[in-house]
């Protein structure tokens, strides 16, 4: 059995077989460059004083600032922020996000403190991170991940600044941000968007659909949800949006399915309102909620928890395609099943790496004190105007209302951040397809992720000289 950060390590040499690279380069990139383990005091509200055990590893800095986000469980230890770490330096590394990787986590559940006990934790550890010169817009940048949101991030960009007086890019320490603490739109879709940007572009490549006997394109694609939280909720909207049917969700405590499609948004509500997804209107209700993920359908995309299709359920598993929503939702067994039974499964390292690209544009709008489109939005569609009724004076024709809106519009700060995720989640999956489809003894979309990661980083550190 190995631990999260070997497992890590075995994909990885898996993968560096089929590069170039010096083993002495290659265990470079493997390494965790810097590891903080920190415990510090914090007083809490009945006057009891807790040691907080907390961690920040920066794995590499092959670019810089470092990136990744800071988790707040009672399961955190050294290990998995260690693990976690790299798979953001590989992550970032396939989308283009010019990062080097890097995870925080604090020890404690914060279901067992009061608001104002996590203030004082996620102050004090950003406190500790400033002394050790461990967070900076150019150093180490975090972000939220399980257990922290928009509250703490506001938190450590308070603290950040009031001990870095007159840092002018001080809100680019942190990215989550909330709108008004320096945050950018769109951040909160963006993972289950860059899923639903990812499959739809497998989808369109035309040998891997023949492959695996399926049309091309994503519409009337049959597919199964589990998870309706943050991703798993906007990967179902933005399936059904463009014409996929999303026939069945899986919540913890059971699963809905309908052959005609399931709308997240009213299933959603329902289960705010009743507790529950049973009895949702025109629905079959499926009471073991992980049967659900053996329904048959084209496309399965667990977006809840890791290590959920293990060496037991994959053989019953009937996708033809998996798109790792969530962060590890296949066992190494079930990978091994699922290259012999072919199917493709689209890795998570790259397939989730939508929050982390938002976050970059988060970073840049504050280095750049600007919000998207302020500059350009009103000249754009002002010469968009001239330009349609020049057309419309020279042709003597009128474009409808509709098309005129459209035609017009400028794009706001949420069209530029949609747009940029589109054209790095397309971008970064034609490049693994490529590596995939032109080595037949590659296995696995998930070996071709890593090769590509392996690369990038590879060519940055001979890039930076440091190997003469
Ligand atoms: P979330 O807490 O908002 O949603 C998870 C949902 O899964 C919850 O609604 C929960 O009730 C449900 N769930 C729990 N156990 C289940 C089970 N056995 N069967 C079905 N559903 C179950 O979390 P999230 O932010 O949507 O993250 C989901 C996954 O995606 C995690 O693995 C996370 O690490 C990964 N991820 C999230 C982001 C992000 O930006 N939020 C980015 C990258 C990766």
């Amino acid at each position: 059995m190995y631990s999260f950060f070997e497992s890590v390590e075995k994909s990885f040499d898996k993968a560096a077989e089929f590069t170039k690279w010096d083993k002495g380069l290659l265990e470079q990139i493997k390494a965790c460059n810097s590891v903080y383990s920190m415990k510090f005091p914090v007083k809490m509200d009945d006057g009891r004083i807790e040691v907080i055990e907390a961690y920040r590893v920066q794995h590499s800095q092959h670019k810089t600032p470092c990136k990744g986000g800071i988790r707040f469980s009672k399961e955190v230890n050294q290990d998995e922020v260690m693990a976690l770490a790299s798979l953001m330096t590989y992550k970032c590394a396939i989308v283009n996000v010019p990062f080097g990787g890097a995870k925080g986590g604090i020890k404690i559940n914060p279901r067992n403190h009061s608001t104002y006990e996590l203030e004082k934790i996620t102050r004090r550890y950003t406190a500790e991170l400033v002394k050790k010169n461990f967070i900076g817009p150019g150093i180490d940048v975090p972000a939220p991940d399980y257990g922290t949101g928009e509250r703490e991030m506001s938190w450590i960009v308070d603290t950040y600044a009031s001990l870095k007086p007159g840092e002018i890019d001080a809100a680019g320490c942190v990215t989550g941000k909330p709108i008004t603490q320096g945050g950018v739109y769109g951040r909160k879709e963006a993972t289950g968007l860059g899923v639903f940007f990812g499959v739809r572009e497998v989808c369109n490549n035309e040998k891997a659909m023949a492959k695996l006997g399926l049309s091309k394109g994503i519409v009337g694609k049959r597919v199964v949800v589990q998870g309706l939280g943050n991703v798993g909720y906007h990967c179902a909207k933005f399936f059904r949006e463009h014409g996929a049917i999303v026939i069945a969700i899986a919540e913890f405590e059971g699963a809905v399915y309908h052959e005609a499609g399931i709308n997240e948004e009213e299933l959603f509500k329902h289960r705010k309102a009743t507790g529950s997804v049973k009895d949702f209107a025109n629905s079959t209700y499926i009471a073991s909620s992980s049967e659900a993920l053996e329904l048959d359908c084209d496309i399965l995309i667990p977006a809840a928890l890791e290590n959920v299709i293990d060496g037991n359920n994959a053989p019953r598993i009937k996708a033809k395609i998996i798109g790792e929503a969530a962060n590890g939702p296949l066992t190494p067994e079930a990978d091994e099943i699922f290259i012999a039974k072919g199917t493709l499964v689209i890795p998570d390292m790259y397939l989730n790496a939508g929050g982390v690209t938002v976050s970059y544009f988060e970073w840049l709008k504050n280095l750049s004190h600007v919000r998207y489109g302020r500059l350009e939005k009103r000249f754009t569609e002002s010469m968009n105007h001239h330009i349609l009724t020049e057309i419309e004076a020279l042709t003597g024709k009128q474009a409808s209302i509709k098309a005129r809106n459209l035609i017009e519009h400028g794009a706001d700060e949420i069209d530029l951040v949609h747009s940029g995720l589109e054209e790095t989640m397309i971008s970064a999956t034609q490049e693994i397809m490529d590596i995939w489809q032109q080595n037949p003894s590659i296995p696995d979309m998930r070996t071709a992720a890593y090769i590509c990661a392996i690369d990038k980083v590879g060519i940055s550190y001979t890039e930076l000289g440091i190997f003469p």
